[in-house]
């Protein structure tokens, strides 16, 4: 399972590797620190000065918005990104110039029987509002290592689950993404969905997370593999 979860995250960055070879970029070439781009951000389209060729190579998005949005010699180098908070993008901007991030999650404890806790849910909440971030810019690799980060994390910490954590999941992905799936695996196995806490949201979540929470509780208690998330089976969170 692990070799299999290791060898997919490889084929992405070999596709990756393969992409940039096709569109004619060498992994050696120097990259251009002379052309930039202002993405407009959020509703008080805030300016944010980037280079462009380092945005594009992160987000596809990107990429399609710039060859789109001017021509050459047009000198109109603006993107608007109205729909992601300057904060957020703050977040992003650092991603891609140093290739990290910092959800601000609570390190592992020293001893190996203590566990940390996202007590108010302050890193979760970052974690998600990147993650969907990324979505909209088409970076798979940025969703993919928050996913991978919010596992490690359990290993040694307990994610703090409120409604605006699903609510903000639920009402901003798809049927089928990656972090909705970690959400109702992390739910069904890990004891959070206490019958508190199930009446303390119930007036605050859409009817159907409860129907799908209910469908991977019961998937849980049928199948003898288990359904939490761990780092063998990342990859069933990711979308690639
Ligand atoms: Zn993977």
């Amino acid at each position: 399972m692990a070799d299999s979860a290791s060898s997919a995250d490889e084929s992405l960055g070999k596709r990756k590797r393969e992409q940039g070879e096709q569109d004619g970029r060498s992994p050696k070439r120097q990259t251009n620190y002379s052309d930039v781009v202002t993405i407009l951000v959020g509703r008080d389209e805030v300016p944010f000065v980037v280079h462009k060729e380092l945005l594009c190579q992160c987000s596809p998005f990107f990429a399609a918005a710039c060859s789109r949005e001017w021509l050459p010699d047009s000198g109109n180098k603006t993107v608007p990104m109205p729909s992601i908070k300057p904060k957020v993008f703050t977040q992003y901007i650092d991603r891609v110039y140093k290739n990290t991030i910092d959800l601000g999650l609570p390190q592992a404890p020293s001893k190996a029987t203590e566990r940390v806790c996202d007590e108010h849910g302050h890193a979760f909440l970052r974690a998600i509002r990147l993650y969907l971030a990324a979505d909209i810019l088409l970076d798979e690799a940025l969703k993919m290592d928050i996913i991978n980060q919010l596992i490690r994390f359990v290993d040694h910490g307990t994610l703090s689950f409120h409604a605006k954590h699903v609510q903000k999941i639920w009402n901003n992905t798809t049927e089928n993404a990656g972090l909705r799936r970690y959400l109702l695996d992390y739910l069904a196995t890990s004891g959070k969905a206490t019958s508190e806490w199930l009446r303390g949201t119930k007036d605050k979540l859409p009817l159907d997370f409860y129907v799908e929470l209910a469908i991977r509780q019961a998937e849980a208690y049928d199948t003898t593999t288990s359904l939490r998330p761990s780092w063998n089976n990342r990859c069933n969170y990711h979308d690639h």
